[in-house]
């Protein structure tokens, strides 16, 4: 609590109550001379520290009545993550809120806090929210002012190389060295658990993540990433491609601060074109995404100045305010319309390709490209002109094919056994019911094959990048205790694209259910040689089988435990739980 800040609420109470003209002006006085000292740092390439942000954002909290700044869920350094809100009905909890007239706003900043243009952009948003409030009265903002806090105190020099400001910045990764904007399904970091629980309490109908980028040099100082077309709920792609995204890239042109789409090159060079970026569900935008709100990203220029990516970056959150503001009813409504229709889709979409038959065209401004001789190597390397501007045309990709499509069951049946996932599951909200007794159910298990595992492992994980399932229908003994899901309810898509395994971003693929990779029983040759031939004399069909395999493949006719190993595979004694997906999925 701000000492100035607390003293000129209690003088507004006591002047409302009983006098008086002067303490009014006093009252005044101080609001403007504490807002007046508001020294954004970006004006001299520096950056708000964590301690200074979030001093900036409470003293605003104290000055204004619609804004509030709040503490959640701990982080990995065990500091609370802050949620600052605006609300002109002066309603900060979102239990109690209205939600037939509010647009909802969730902007997410400093996830890679080497990237914190969003923290200052947000400051100086809020700033502008305390003192145009009647402007904004059909919309809720809530902002994670600095969401990597670790990231955040971890502050040097050296974070960015070849950035040029601002001076000092936070580091990407966390205090468990995780990038979190990978982290928004697998749900390793504390951080996670607690974005979790307040993108659901508030359940925003659009979401911003703050980043800056690199890879190419150019003329934006900022760029956009919107949610993926064909990801999306085709009602909410068409309002978000329909409307939204022009008048974003229309109204930051009028402001004289032009943006252009994420510079996500499909080769290496921009004559080669851009592509839009496939955000799956580890990433902010795609975990949004799945809960039908629409996902933004600004990625600030790298290389443009601080001050500047500071400026864009408010400048689009500002726009975005006024926008949602001015269509807080459409927003509401398509909302409600997308979870409506999700929930009569049988069939998902979970794998895509990018279609790179089909480009729009981009007229880019950048600057003349040079391959040069390195100084440092003597090889050749790219040099960007900045004195020769140039503007030229990019093919831009945009469209994702669906390769892979799934029938959404009725529930999924999940063993208390990964009481982690459970617990995930909780966090978005889902339903869940317990069996009473211990039951037996018939349906669908998927038998995992062509699961593949990197050498060098990828956010704490062994991530597989490729998994093929066959399903079997059998009967499955659960115990008092397992989970039934029902897919009747909004979790519907994010249920489907997280349990599904061969799903982009699949808990199977964050590697939470490896324990079924493994064979647990084995044998001895000598005691089970006797079994297999009574198995091939008792089955004819096996035998012819196991003759032809013999016939055909000559390495596996010379080894007898190979042979054996055959025959037990496809025998009593192999145990059906191995590489046996252990979520059911019941029709
Ligand atoms: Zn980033």
């Amino acid at each position: 609590m701000n000492l100035t800040n607390g003293t000129s609420r209690w003088l507004l109470n006591y002047s409302l109550g009983m006098r008086s003209f002067s303490l009014l002006v006093i009252f005044t006085f101080l609001t403007l001379t504490s807002l007046s000292q508001i020294n954004f740092p970006h004006l001299k390439n520096e950056s708000f520290t964590y301690d200074q942000a979030i001093e900036e954002l409470s003293k605003l909290s104290n000055f204004s009545p619609y804004i509030e700044i709040i503490e959640q869920g701990k982080t990995d350094v065990g500091r609370r993550l802050h949620t600052v809100v605006f609300n002109l009905n002066k309603e900060f909890d979102p239990t109690k809120i209205d939600r037939s007239e509010k647009a909802i706003l969730l902007i997410n900043n400093a996830i890679h806090p080497g990237e914190s243009c969003g923290v200052d952009a947000t400051v100086k948003l809020f700033e502008y929210l305390s003192t145009h409030e009647k402007e904004f009265e059909n919309l809720l903002v809530v902002a994670i002012p600095i969401y990597n806090i670790g990231g955040m105190l971890n502050r040097s020099k050296y974070s960015r190389s070849g950035q040029p400001g601002p001076v000092e910045c936070g580091f990407r990764a966390n205090y468990q060295h995780l990038d979190l904007n990978r982290d928004f399904i697998k749900s390793d970091a504390l951080n996670t658990a607690a974005f979790h629980k307040i993108f659901h309490a508030w359940k925003p109908h659009l979401f911003m993540d703050t980043h800056t980028t690199n890879g190419s040099d150019h003329q934006y100082p900022l760029t956009l990433i919107v949610s993926q077309r064909n990801k999306m709920n085709p009602i909410l792609a068409d309002y978000t491609y329909g409307k939204l995204e022009n008048y974003l890239y229309r109204k930051m042109a009028e402001k004289e601060k032009e943006i252009v789409p994420y510079v996500h090159l499909v080769k290496s060079t921009l004559n080669e074109g851009i592509k839009d970026f496939l955000e799956t569900p580890r990433y902010s935008s795609g975990y949004v995404n799945l809960f039908n709100t629409i996902g933004l990203i600004s990625e600030a220029h790298k290389y443009a100045s601080f001050q500047n990516r500071v400026e864009y970056t408010y400048e689009l959150l500002n726009t975005l305010c006024v926008f949602s503001n001015g269509n807080s009813n459409d927003l509401i409504r398509i909302k409600k319309l997308a979870n409506q229709s999700d929930r009569q889709q049988n069939q998902f979409s979970i794998n895509w390709l990018l279609d790179t038959l089909t480009a729009e065209t981009l007229s880019f401004k950048g600057y003349k490209m040079n391959m040069v001789k390195s100084e440092t190597t003597g090889l050749i390397r790219r040099s960007y002109d900045k004195t020769k501007k140039i503007t030229f045309p990019v093919p831009h990709y945009r469209n994702y094919i669906s390769t892979e499509g799934v029938n959404v069951p009725r529930y999924y049946v999940i063993p208390q056994c990964y009481p982690k996932l459970i617990e995930v599951l909780n966090r978005q909200g889902v339903a869940i019911k317990r069996f009473e007794n211990d039951t037996i159910l018939n349906g669908g298990m998927y038998y995992l094959e062509g699961v593949t595992a990197p050498k060098e492992p990828y956010e704490k994980h062994y991530f597989h990048s490729e998994v093929r399932v066959n399903e079997n229908f059998q009967s499955v003994r659960f115990y008092k205790g397992d989970v039934i899901v029902s897919l009747d309810q909004d979790a519907r898509r994010y249920l489907v694209e997280t349990l599904e395994p061969t799903a982009a971003d699949a808990f199977f693929r964050w590697n939470y259910f490896d324990n079924v990779l493994q064979q647990k029983e084995w044998f001895s040759d000598f005691a089970f040689d006797p079994i297999a031939k009574e198995l091939l004399e008792a089955d004819e069909r096996l035998n012819i089988e196991f003759q032809e395999k013999r016939n055909n493949d000559s390495k596996f006719a010379e080894n007898h435990m190979d042979q054996l190993l055959w025959i037990f595979h496809r025998s009593k004694y192999y145990e059906p739980e191995h590489k046996r997906y252990p979520i059911m999925r019941v029709y």
